[in-house]
């Protein structure tokens, strides 16, 4: 019997908001312990959450970015649990009633286009962090960091579209990208701003209804989400293969071991006992708020691609990398439009420097000017790197350096016939070879010139010249 895995995932993206949801406390990253907390974030008694309008603005982005419905009103609900890094015992969310409804998002995976759904967008508050150290009393302590209660959460909860580990990387990596555009989410999943749990499940192939399904939590990389899945499959696959049920729990990735184990059984939503938060108005977002919000969403990763190979004539991979980073993208466009020949050597001299392009440290100039000197011969390809290098390192224009350094190439056909002249006349017997028919000489010659010149002559035009010459 042959088995289909069916996987759905819900990704949490912190919104990159300078203050948490519900107070005015910042929510930096690797301030000292408990120093970004205040009497609303650590739960104290007596004080009301106020729900910060940027966070509601970067949810609705997002869900019109991935053609969500956002909904008119939606509603802050508690979902109670006690988790020592939780001092309210309950973490707002939204549940009945989220924020967004029914969008999708486009990949491309194992070579063709799919439509992913979204089920639904929410906003929610994260929890504090336990950090596991010392000792108290003799047994093994633990200390509480509520730094991070309230740090504002966006739910991104998937259909279960999701058929192969190939499509769930491509989902996750264009979700992010998405999210990066849109300057909602910095996108770090090291440092856990991107998180994703996968839903898997495998039924015989061909049957309509899903198997049940686990949980994987803890993958802090895309690699590790695609090689989570894909044990994951395999493991659900041989316990049905070997006569066992798949129990619906959720299970914890072991990168190191490269295994899954489980962690606990998997909790129903009513063990929640979620209800409507009594402390916050039901959500109501004015229609023209949206509008005014579509007006900013920027050109999309899918919308980029497709227009960078549509219009420079690049590669579907040359202009994925450039689309990596919206500026990285803008930066070639810079240069192109500062000269406009072969794009595609202008692209890879953007993806060659993307580092240093990133870091702020070339202008387009630098490739406009490098890329246009290489085209007209003024340059050899090795001058050019280590101008572009030099470049880097001072600040410095391109061509200054380029006149400076000397490193301009004869080109000129005129300039070099006389020191082709002088070579063969010294290379006589050479000369009679090749005219004989060892044409392999060709290269002898260039090199003598190439000595003649300090490597200074095009190459390119010195066997042109050659060539007439030796007739
Ligand atoms: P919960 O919080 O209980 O995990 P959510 O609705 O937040 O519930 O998320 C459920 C996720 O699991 C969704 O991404 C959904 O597509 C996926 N899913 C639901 N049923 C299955 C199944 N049988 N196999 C795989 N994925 C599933
Ligand atoms: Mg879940
Ligand atoms: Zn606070």
């Amino acid at each position: 019997m042959e088995f289909e895995a069916v996987i759905g995932l819900e990704v949490h993206a912190q919104l990159s908001t300078q203050s948490k949801i519900f107070c005015a406390c910042s929510t930096a990253f690797g301030a000292p312990p408990n120093e970004n907390t205040c009497p609303v974030c650590t739960g104290m008694p007596g004080v009301l959450p106020v729900l910060n309008r940027r966070v509601v603005e970067f949810a609705i982005r997002t869900a019109l970015a991935t053609s969500c419905e956002v909904q008119k009103k939606s509603v802050f609900a508690r979902k109670n649990y006690f988790y020592p890094d939780l001092p309210k015992a309950y973490q707002i969310s939204q549940y009945e009633l989220p924020l967004a409804l029914a969008g999708h998002v486009d990949i491309e995976a194992n070579g063709r286009m799919k439509r992913i759904g979204i089920t639904r967008i929410h906003m929610e508050e994260d929890a504090g962090k336990l950090v596991h150290e010392g000792e108290f009393a003799g047994a093994q302590a633990s200390l509480a960091d509520l730094n991070r209660c309230s740090v504002p959460l966006m739910e991104i909860v998937s259909e279960p579209d999701i058929r192969t580990p190939e499509e769930a990387g491509a989902y996750l990596r264009r979700l992010r990208d998405i999210l990066v555009y849109l300057e909602v989410c910095d996108g770090n999943m090291e440092e856990g701003s991107f998180r994703c749990d996968a839903n898997v499940s495998v039924r015989p192939k061909g049957r309509k209804e899903f198997g049940t399904r686990a949980e994987l939590k803890n993958m802090n990389s895309f690699r590790n989400v695609e090689k989570a899945i894909e044990y994951e499959i395999s493991r659900q696959t041989e316990l049905i293969e070997d006569g066992g049920k798949v129990v619906q729990e959720t299970r914890l990735w072991d990168a190191a071991a490269g295994e899954s184990l489980s962690m606990r059984g998997k909790e129903e939503a009513h063990d929640y006992r979620y209800f409507p938060d009594p402390d916050l108005l039901p959500l109501v977002v004015d229609g023209a708020w949206v509008e005014e919000l579509r007006k900013t969403i920027p050109e999309l990763p899918a919308e980029k691609i497709a227009r960078l190979t549509a219009a420079y004539g690049l590669s579907k991979y040359d202009a994925e990398l450039l689309s990596a980073s919206r500026a990285l993208a803008a930066f070639f466009e810079a240069s192109s439009a500062l000269f406009g020949g072969n794009h595609k050597v202008t692209a890879n001299e953007c993806i060659q420097w993307k580092e240093s392009i990133a870091s702020g440290k070339l202008s387009p100039e630098t490739i406009a000017h490098a890329v246009e000197d290489r085209e007209t011969g003024a340059i050899s390809a090795t001058a050019s790197k280590k101008l572009v290098e030099i470049a880097i390192e001072t600040g410095r224009p391109i061509r200054v350096i380029r006149d400076e350094q000397g490193l301009t190439q004869v080109s000129d056909a005129g300039a070099l016939e006389e020191i082709v002249s002088r070579v063969l006349a010294s290379n006589q017997k050479e000369v009679e070879s090749y005219r004989a028919g060892k044409s392999g000489l060709l290269s002898f010659f260039v090199g003598q010139v190439m000595k003649e010149t300090r490597g200074k002559a095009n190459p390119r035009v010195v066997q042109e010249v050659l060539r007439k010459k030796l007739g």
